[in-house]
């Protein structure tokens, strides 16, 4: 049966992205096939929608870095048909065929079997941005950082990665200070577990070498300045895991907080991360993220919508995090190509 795609083309012009009729035989190879129930909406997905950057490196390609669902088909010895599935990367709407279609063919050794706690619509809320946030916590810990060190500060945190980290470090029983550009969300923080609002401008010039200590941890999604300020106001023997770079890819800052207060830089990726590792995130995710403060944090949508949710993401105007209903079968017609403007 035919299915509603989003496929991004290497044309003369540049790429062009749209939303495309495809069928099972055009998919990639692959030991299982996956009926998509929910995608979501990340910061690179948004990259990826926008036409103008290098996330596809091979075309065409299905966007979409993350995607939750049923095994339709496998041959794979872990799985069996109707186990429902998550996928985080990979390098889906990179290299592979990604979420935003009905079905996906990938191999089964990269699936995470769906923990009982979520339907696949909350895996997607929570998605490879929540994710993410959740390997960011695993970090600060295995370097040793620990609530009664001090507050932990969370930068970018009315984004994805932000959200989820807010709730799971409150959880944790971490004093939660969230920094964030949007001071008409200071609510919506308090209520996912901050305990002080930070304005991020406070963050976002170039940082002393060393600024005060007052952060024993920070979770940073934003990179740059931002990063160098949390860095040089680290704690002697803080900790800052870095996933993101909102503000920018730069890291302009000083060896300072590192020769004279022992302060620790712990790089995140979720992309390639192995499967205990991912299981050990996911788990975490399901002890400690609380149904409703996720539910607070997400908005749903309709496949139609995901270019213009694209577009609000690399506007910073998204909150939290944005669930894509992938849904059933093809329900409307095929649609031209939009060429990316
Ligand atoms: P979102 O857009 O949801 O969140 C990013 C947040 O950063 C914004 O909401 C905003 O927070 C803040 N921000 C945006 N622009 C600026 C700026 N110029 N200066 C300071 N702060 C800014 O994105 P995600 O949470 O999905 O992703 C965040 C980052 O993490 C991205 O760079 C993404 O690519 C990266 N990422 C990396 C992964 C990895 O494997 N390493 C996996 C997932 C994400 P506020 O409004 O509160 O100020």
């Amino acid at each position: 049966m035919p299915f509603r795609a989003v496929r991004i083309d290497k044309t003369e012009q540049g790429q062009a992205v749209g939303f495309v009729t495809m069928t099972d035989a055009e998919l990639m190879d692959g030991d299982t096939l996956v009926d998509v129930s929910h995608s979501a909406v990340n910061y690179k997905d948004g990259l990826a929608l926008s036409g103008k950057s290098p996330i596809p490196r091979r075309f065409p390609m299905v966007a979409g870095i993350d995607f939750a669902g049923a095994v339709a088909e496998t041959t794979h010895p872990g799985l069996k048909k109707g186990d429902r599935v998550v996928l985080n990367g990979h390098g889906a709407s990179e290299t592979h065929f990604g979420g935003y279609a009905r079905r996906a063919r990938v191999p089964g050794a990269w699936l995470v079997p769906l923990p009982a706690a979520f339907t696949p619509a909350q895996a997607m809320a929570i998605g490879t941005a929540g994710y993410t946030a959740a390997l960011c916590v695993l970090a600060l810990g295995r370097h040793g950082a620990k609530p009664s060190d001090g507050p932990v500060l969370v930068t970018g945190a009315a984004g994805g990665v932000g959200s989820v980290a807010v709730a799971l470090l409150k959880k944790a029983g971490w004093h939660v200070v969230a920094s964030t550009g949007r001071p008409a969300e200071a609510a919506y923080l308090k209520d996912l577990g901050a305990d002080e609002i930070l304005d991020r401008a406070e963050l976002s010039d170039p940082a002393k070498p060393l600024g005060k200590e007052i952060y024993a941890a920070a979770v940073d999604s934003v990179g740059s300045h931002t990063l160098a300020n949390a860095l040089s106001r680290l704690k002697r023997g803080g900790v800052a895991a870095c996933c993101g770079m909102a503000q920018g890819g730069d890291l302009p800052a000083s060896v300072m907080p590192f020769i004279l207060r022992g302060v620790t830089l712990a790089g995140v990726e979720s992309v390639m991360q192995p499967m205990p590792a991912r299981r050990t995130a996911w788990d975490l995710l399901a002890r400690d993220l609380d149904g409703a403060k996720l539910a607070e944090m997400t908005t749903t949508i309709p496949f139609d919508k995901v270019f213009e949710a694209g577009a609000a993401i690399l506007a910073g105007k998204i909150r939290g995090r944005t669930v894509v209903e992938i849904g059933g079968g093809l329900t409307r017609p095929r649609l031209p190509a939009c060429a990316a403007s």
